[in-house]
């Protein structure tokens, strides 16, 4: 990951306002403009940015801060506080109940890395004792049958799919009923990420929604995503009612931003991030940790 770089230019930016002589609030001022510049840098969305600021100051209130106060850790403490807040919008989560079927809907574009995902939480939850299954509901994309039932297989979860079938949402339907009748606990369905149209990928995504009126829907993002982030998740997010975010490819060159810009476009918090190709390599997200990386 790359967030070391805008840790270390907040912590730069913090550390040049505390070397002035004289701090007033044009230093704060300063600060929180090079702050800005850095997490725009990161990715993070425009108008997040500015929000962002006006919080922060908002919540330090130089004007009456006592002369003696360390005004360096107020001002890094409300920027600690503000990302946190932005990256926790209060909703709950993703949380499967036992002896019950959970439908998890996963959406996302192609190429995000959504059937990997599928397959990391299944697994995921089929280590934590589970009883999980998948189901393939994307008919669009060729390989995406074999890719999932291959994934499926190599960590023995079952998989329903058609590789006939191009009405993605009988599938959907058939897959989830079935597995329901099995009384799996997790059942995952895979969507599509690509149509000719993308009008025609929304109304499919809002038409499976319906059919299999899914407990949990969980958008999935490449976190590397830059300023596109944002409109992406909004997008989706228009269209069905996404509960939960993954950012996958974390190791990579992700600057950390995507996941505020996808967590405020949709209000729905992220609940794991994806930090490799392999099916074990899914983190589960925590606020704190993930600012405190994030700000060094
Ligand atoms: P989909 O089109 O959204 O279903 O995307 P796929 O699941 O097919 O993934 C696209 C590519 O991204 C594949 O090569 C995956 O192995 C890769 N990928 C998915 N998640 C991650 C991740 O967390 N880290 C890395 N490095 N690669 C990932």
């Amino acid at each position: 990951m790359v967030l070391e770089a805008l840790g270390s230019r907040i912590a730069g930016a913090l550390r040049s306002m505390s070397a002035k002589t004289v701090m007033d609030e044009e230093t704060l001022d300063e600060a929180l403009k090079e702050i800005a510049r850095a997490l725009l840098e990161a990715d993070v969305n425009v108008k997040q940015v500015s929000l962002l600021r006006r919080n922060i100051k908002a919540a330090v209130r130089w004007s009456e801060l006592p002369p003696g106060a360390n005004k360096r850790r107020i001002v890094q403490k409300a920027v600690f506080d503000e990302l946190c807040r932005m990256l926790d919008p209060g909703e709950p989560p993703l949380s499967p109940e036992r002896q019950r079927a959970n439908v998890v809907m996963f959406v996302g574009l192609q190429g995000n890395g959504k059937t990997t995902t599928c397959v990391k939480v299944a697994y995921y939850y089929k280590r934590r004792g589970y009883r999980t299954c998948l189901v393939c509901a994307d008919t669009f994309r060729a390989g995406a049958f074999d890719q999932l039932r291959q994934n499926a297989a190599k960590v023995r979860v079952p998989f329903y799919g058609s590789y006939e079938s191009t009405d993605a949402v009988q599938v959907a339907r058939d897959g989830v009923e079935m597995f329901r009748q099995q009384a799996m606990e997790v059942i995952v369905v895979d969507t599509s990420g690509r149509h000719k149209q993308e009008a025609a990928l929304f109304e499919e995504m809002a038409q499976l929604e319906a059919a299999v009126q899914p407990d949990h829907i969980v958008f999935v993002m490449d976190g590397s995503m830059g300023q596109a982030a944002y409109d992406q998740a909004l997008a989706f997010r228009q269209r069905v009612r996404v509960g939960s975010v993954i950012l996958t490819k974390m190791d990579g060159h992700a600057r950390g931003g995507g996941a505020l810009s996808a967590v405020a476009a949709t209000h729905a918090p992220v609940v794991f991030l994806g930090t490799g190709e392999h099916m074990d390599e899914l983190e589960a997200f925590r606020v704190e940790s993930f600012v405190g990386r994030l700000l060094g």
